[in-house]
Order: C-alpha cells, then sequence, then structure tokens
C-alpha cells in the first residue's frame, strides 16, 4: 500500500504532526505497534496531562544544540496549543509554576487530537509491529507484521526508551543508526534517585514524607517539593534535578529554603531558652524527620544549652544536606529520555534529516528534552507541527 506520507509513531508528536499535515491536503497514515494510540497522553499529569506550560521558553530545554528548540518553539507556540485546546470546548487549570492541566481526564487532550485526525482523513493503524524500513531511490519501505507499506515520506515519531510499559522502544534511534545518522548518548531523564548502603537505611524509614526543597547540582537549582520513597528520592524537585545530575556527582538539598533555620533557631534560643531543640525542630519538621537528619545530635536538652556552633551544626544537616544517589529507578520510571538522534543531522525548520531525502524525526527521539511542566509535549507539539507543514509543501 502506498500513502505519501507515513508518519511510525501515534503519539503527541506522531498526531500533531499528522493534523498538521492533513490540514494542507497531504494524505496521511500512521502506524503504531501498539493497540492505543498516545497511550503516554493517557498516563501524563497523574492522569489530567499537562499539556503545555504558559512560560515555554528554549531555556527549558536540554540539548547538545541549545539553539535547535527555537525556530519550532517560535513558529508553534503554548499559545497555539491552547488555542486548540479553547477551540475543542476543553476546561484547563494553571496548577503551578505555569503548567497547564486538563480538567478532564487527559483522555479529552488525547480525543481532541483523534477527532481532528478522524475529521482530516487520516489513517491510523495501530498493532502494527515494524520489522525493517529501506529506501530506494525516493521510495521508503516499511515491512510491518501487516502488510508492506510504501511512501516517500517517513516520519519517525516514535520517542524514544522511557516507560517502555506504554511502548516506548529504541526504534528510531536504531533507524536513525541505518541511515547514517548521529546519536548523542542517552541516559533516563525525570526519573526518581535510588539509595543503596546507609543512605538506604536511614532514609527509607521517610517514605512518603515529603518537603519542600530547594535542590542543586551542577549549576542547576529546583525549588519544589522532594518526596522519600522506598528506594530514595522523588517528587517535582528530584525528577527536575535528575536531567541534570550524571553518575557520582554530588546533589545539594536545602530544606524549607524559604527559612534561615539557623536564625530561626537563635531566635527561638532567646524566645523559649527552656524548650528542648527537638520540640522546636518538630514546628518546622515531621518528627520522623526530625530524628533522622539529626541522627547523631542530641535534640533533647533545652536549647540555652546549645552554643551557637551547635545550632549552626543542627540547621546544617536540614539546610546544607549532600548526598551522592546511587543511581537512578531508570528507563522504567524515567518521563523522558535525554539524548537521541543528533539534532546536527537535522533541520531546525523541516525536521527532515540533511542527509537522507524524505526522512523526518520528530519530538522525544531527538536529542531535545523539556524540563518537568508541560514542556515536552509543547515538544511534541512544536516539532510534530512544523514537520507536518513541511510535509505539505515537500
Ligand atoms: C508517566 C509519564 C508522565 C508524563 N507526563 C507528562 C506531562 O504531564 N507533560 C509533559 O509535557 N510530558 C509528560 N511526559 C513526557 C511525554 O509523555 C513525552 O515527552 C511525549 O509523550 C513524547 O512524545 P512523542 O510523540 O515523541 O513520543 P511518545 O508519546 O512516546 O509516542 C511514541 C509512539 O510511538 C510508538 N512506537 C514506539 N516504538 C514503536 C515501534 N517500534 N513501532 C511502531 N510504533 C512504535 C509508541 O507506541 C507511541 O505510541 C510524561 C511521560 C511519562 C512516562
Amino acid at each position: 500500500m502506498f500513502s505519501p506520507v507515513i508518519i511510525i509513531g501515534a503519539g503527541a508528536a506522531g498526531l500533531m504532526c499528522a493534523i498538521s499535515a492533513a490540514e494542507q491536503g497531504k494524505q496521511v497514515l500512521v502506524l503504531d505497534h501498539a493497540n492505543k494510540a498516545g497511550k503516554k497522553i493517557l498516563i501524563s499529569g497523574g492522569g489530567r496531562c499537562n499539556f503545555t506550560n504558559l512560560y515555554t521558553e528554549p531555556a527549558n530545554y536540554l540539548s547538545t544544540n541549545p539553539h535547535f528548540c527555537k525556530s519550532a518553539l517560535k513558529r508553534y507556540t503554548q499559545w497555539d496549543f491552547i488555542a486548540e485546546v479553547d477551540n475543542a470546548g476543553l476546561p484547563w487549570t494553571e496548577k503551578k509554576l505555569g503548567q497547564l492541566f486538563s480538567d478532564n481526564k487527559s483522555e479529552a487532550i488525547l480525543n481532541m487530537l483523534l477527532d481532528r485526525c478522524t475529521k482530516l482523513g487520516v489513517t491510523i493503524q495501530l498493532n502494527c509491529s515494524i520489522q525493517s524500513v529501506e529506501k530506494s531511490g525516493d521510495t521508503f519501505s516499511i515491512n510491518s507484521t501487516l502488510e508492506n507499506y510504501q511512501s516517500s515520506a517517513l516520519v519517525i515519531a516514535t520517542g524514544a526508551m522511557s516507560f517502555p510499559t506504554m511502548g516506548a522502544s529504541d526504534f528510531g534511534l536504531r533507524i536513525a543508526q541505518q541511515f547514517g545518522l548521529k546519536i548523542t548518548a542517552t541516559r533516563p531523564g525525570l526519573v526518581p534517585f535510588t539509595f543503596d548502603g546507609p543512605d538506604k537505611q536511614r532514609f527509607e524509614g521517610l517514605a512518603g514524607v515529603s518537603i519542600d526543597a530547594g535542590i542543586e547540582c551542577n549549576g542547576q537549582r529546583f525549588l519544589e517539593n522532594i518526596l522519600f520513597t522506598h528506594k530514595g528520592l522523588s517528587g517535582p524537585a528530584v525528577l527536575q534535578i535528575s536531567s541534570y545530575w550524571q553518575p557520582g556527582d554530588k546533589v545539594d538539598v536545602c530544606c524549607l529554603p524559604e527559612i534561615d533555620l539557623f536564625t530561626a533557631l537563635k531566635t527561638h534560643q532567646q524566645s523559649s531558652p527552656n524548650k528542648q531543640l527537638q520540640t522546636i525542630l518538630q514546628q518546622y519538621f515531621p518528627q520522623q524527620v526530625v530524628n533522622c537528619f539529626c541522627h547523631e545530635i542530641d535534640t533533647q536538652r533545652p536549647l540555652q544549652t546549645y552554643k551557637h556552633s551547635e545550632l549552626e551544626q543542627v540547621a546544617n544537616q536540614f539546610q546544607h544536606w549532600q548526598f551522592i544517589p546511587s543511581g537512578t529507578e531508570g528507563y522504567k520510571k524515567a518521563e523522558v529520555t535525554l539524548g537521541g538522534v543528533d539534532t546536527d543531522d537535522i533541520s531546525s525548520k523541516t525536521f527532515e534529516a540533511k542527509n537522507v531525502k524524505g526522512l523526518y524525526f520528530i519530538g522525544e527521539v531527538l536529542d531535545v528534552t523539556g524540563q518537568l511542566g508541560g514542556f515536552n509535549f509543547q515538544w511534541a507539539w512544536a516539532s510534530g507541527w512544523c514537520c507536518g507543514r513541511a510535509l505539505s509543501i515537500a
């Protein structure tokens, strides 16, 4: 079967690309090996799809070439996707930090995209496993378990390795390599940290506890919650910093960054000299956190018996806490894959491979990764839309 445009991957980027190309009159076929389109959209944002971010900027993306994402983000902005959502009559809410969530389930966003595909005559073929892709002259042959397809343009929108239970695979990277494109090193991003040895023993009793924190690594800093887990640390601040972390790097945490704990303890010492240190600390942190962070310090004496240097040491336990994660929970729990198809080999305007006419890469398979907060979907929409427009004039 021949279709002028074939898109492999019916996720966020692939569906948006199909809509954009079909709007310009292109006949589009989308192939996906999963039994349902857009599975990651369905599970995203805790089931409410954080579909974009009001403050999307190129600075919210990690890439070997930080300039690559600029053109697409400028041509298809957060406001364009918000207009799509508004036109579909779907209500949304800004939760925090510009993060826009669907008021209805994530399915509403997916259905909006699928409805547009249906109205524009896009064909979506699910349960289609691709066995090989070849190019002969100007034609791509896609051999699948269902049938052999041919196209003059082939778009790879298969995402990457994060969350394999949702259909993620390294297929796109393998196709890139097959056609001679470079791959930048890949690793899990937006992923919880793990502890082992004494750290694991020390912190596992805190599983389920979350604290406001400032977290820093390699010159990046995020202010949000951290969440202790049975395996280590998670929560938005940890997911954010994990994308900037490399094995062996130290992470700095300041619990309750909005207060200066040392100054606060000195003030309490003046006003309540007979109160036990632990009673005061429990005004700021749950008791099990106090016990864990001060495990080598006697916190049961009256405040007046502590020297300032001792109070400073106590404050530092919470506000200058440093640890080296033993690792991360890996692709199984990572929201994204860092690295991917090297953007040097791709046009930032059309998303076509510079040396392979008719072959395009969009979305997460590329070496462009957003921070937490709706930036990854915005990249999928923007790269998908721009590629779709380019296909219509190719
Ligand atoms: C738990 C979780 C929550 C998330 N929440 C958010 C959020 O709220 N906001 C946000 O911005 N980002 C979020 N993300 C990230 C976001 O989902 C991805 O960045 C985005 O889906 C990438 O879009 P994509 O189209 O490039 O890839 P995907 O959405 O992964 O789509 C790829 C498609 O290709 C198909 N495919 C893969 N391999 C093959 C193959 N070999 N043959 C055929 N088909 C194949 C897959 O089945 C899939 O349908 C979340 C991710 C996870 C895992």
